[in-house]
């Protein structure tokens, strides 16, 4: 998914703005893969093969999304996903 479009994203939960967080970008400038997070209720919305995953708590599975968040680990910036929040690591 391309930068532009990934700006215009807002959190499905409390619409704040989305901080993006590119790990992966193609050639053509597009987020391959990454993360979005919210600044106002701390969720984070991996970006999967340039697609954003923002499901409901309800309909994503944390056991799908750990691998992915592990190898991302250094990515996090020290910080570790609870309840698909990033949350200060304790
Ligand atoms: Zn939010």
């Amino acid at each position: 998914m391309n930068i532009e479009t990934i700006n215009k994203l807002c959190c499905p939960f409390d619409r704040a703005d989305l901080t993006l967080t590119p790990i992966h970008t193609t050639v053509a400038g597009n987020v391959d893969e990454g993360y979005l997070s919210c600044g106002q209720c701390d969720r984070i919305y991996p970006i999967v093969r340039g697609i954003p995953i923002m499901s409901p708590d309800e309909y994503r599975e944390f056991e799908l999304e750990k691998p992915l968040l592990d190898r991302w680990k250094a990515h996090l910036k020290g910080k570790t996903i609870e309840h698909f929040r990033l949350v200060d690591e304790t």
